[in-house]
């Protein structure tokens, strides 16, 4: 009856699908546990009217021209260049740690002094990632980097995962670098925003095709089974496609121990005042146990609507407790071993895929999540 089983309804699940049922003409079922598609992109609106964005504030951003034309299929934009300011002490101070921010920081003298320095050692426009920055010998620049080690990354960075800026992968604290330019913007790339009525109507018209069913509210783990690198669908040999978009562990029970994750705790507000802080987006780097607020309206272009609603981030260790949602992927070896292990339970199926930032145990944004999608689809139409 069905061609393809996609197991998740976010960005991996929903675009594969749409790929595999109109390219190739393929029969899909999306099986989804929540009770909404999107994954952690949806997002509704709250009582007050206000768009929200249930798992965390999601902007869209993006060099790669494949992916902005697929979703841009299904949606227009709110197009805008996202700023983040930090808040340190009494001031906001622009994220990434800019030349702006330099200025903010020290007096016009030193700020040009320090200006050059970092222009003559990395380049107009670089971008240098804080544990880089770290490493340089000359003092300046030592001082600046521990300045902005100090009052952006070691608080952040130890509310998010629980551990300092040095003994987290590279990787992670590499995404914010120091901009050695007087760019305000938190990412670089060309296209950026929100879809113009929301991530969920986005995801609803890329999965309104007469190929693909979704079925909501329903665990995969009830439809599925696996024996001797046979799949079986409500008990009966599957011989299709399958692609696994939620954890690998779970599937098997958890039986070499949990993959390590951080969640986030959400805490939303509405306030009967117009606006709360004036950015989309504050980061807390050096205060509060919450890491940032995001106030929606700044983010959605909602900027008429009566109240504001925002919400805090609280990160905590996920410990796969009823209700808690496995966000993050915490990158080191040992997890990376762990995540082998499973992995090597599903190797001998070659019809079972494993897509997306749960089952891949890898952090990936938007884009580059879709554009993994388009290639597994293709990749399967061989
Ligand atoms: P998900 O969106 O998690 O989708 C997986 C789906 O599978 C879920 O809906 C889940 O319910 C379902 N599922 C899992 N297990 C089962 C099961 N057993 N049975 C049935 N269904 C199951 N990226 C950006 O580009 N820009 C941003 O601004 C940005 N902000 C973010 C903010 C936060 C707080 C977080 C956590 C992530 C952010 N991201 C952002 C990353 C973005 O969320 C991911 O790239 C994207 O959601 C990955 O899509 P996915 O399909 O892999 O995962
Ligand atoms: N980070 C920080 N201070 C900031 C912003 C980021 O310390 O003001 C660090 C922190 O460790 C964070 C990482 O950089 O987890 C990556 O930040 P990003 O905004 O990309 O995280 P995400 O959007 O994935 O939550």
């Amino acid at each position: 009856m069905y061609d393809c089983i996609v197991i998740g309804a976010g960005v991996a699940g929903a675009v594969a699908a749409r790929k595999l049922a109109e390219e190739a003409d393929k029969k899909v079922l999306i099986v989804e546990r929540r009770k909404h598609i999107a994954g952690n992109c949806y997002d509704v609106a709250d009582d007050y009217g206000i768009l929200i964005h249930e798992y965390g504030p999601h902007i869209f951003h993006t060099n790669l021209e494949e992916v902005y034309e697929f979703f841009s299929r299904f949606t227009d934009w709110y197009a805008f260049g996202h700023e983040v300011v930090a808040k340190v002490g009494e001031e906001l101070i622009p994220v990434p740690f800019n030349l702006n921010t330099l200025h903010m920081v020290y007096d016009k003298e030193k700020a040009d002094r320090l200006e050059q320095k970092l222009i003559v050692t990395y380049g107009e426009g670089s971008r240098v990632p804080i544990m880089k920055l770290r490493e340089n010998e000359d003092a300046d620049v030592r001082e600046i980097a521990q300045y902005v080690y100090e009052n952006v990354f070691l608080k952040y960075t130890m509310k998010q995962w629980g551990q300092k800026p040095e003994e987290i992968s590279p990787e992670v604290t590499g995404r914010v670098p120091v901009l050695i330019s007087y760019d305000n913007r938190y990412f670089q790339d060309k296209y950026q925003g929100v879809p113009k009525d929301g991530f969920t109507p986005m995801f609803e018209k890329m999965l309104d095709h007469k190929n693909i069913e979704v079925m909501l509210d329903t665990d995969c783990r009830e439809l599925l089974s696996f024996a001797e690198n046979q799949i079986y669908f409500k008990g009966e040999p599957f011989n299709g496609e399958v692609i696994y978009t939620g954890a690998l562990d779970e599937l098997f029970d958890c039986r070499f121990g949990r993959l390590p994750y951080r969640s986030l705790d959400f805490h939303f507000e509405h306030l009967d005042e117009d606006s709360y802080q004036g950015h989309s987006v504050v980061n807390y780097t050096v205060s509060e146990d919450f890491t940032r607020i995001t106030e929606f309206k700044y983010l959605t272009g909602q900027l008429d609507a009566k109240g504001t609603t925002i919400v805090k981030e609280y990160p905590f260790a996920y410990t796969g407790a009823e209700g808690e949602i496995p966000y993050y992927a915490i990158l080191n070896e040992e997890n990376e071993a762990l995540y082998q292990r499973y992995k090597e339970l599903v190797s001998g199926m070659k019809n079972f895929h494993l897509l997306g930032r749960l089952a891949e145990y890898k952090y990936y944004n938007i884009d580059a999540m879709a554009k993994k999608a388009m290639e597994l689809a293709e990749e399967l139409q061989k």
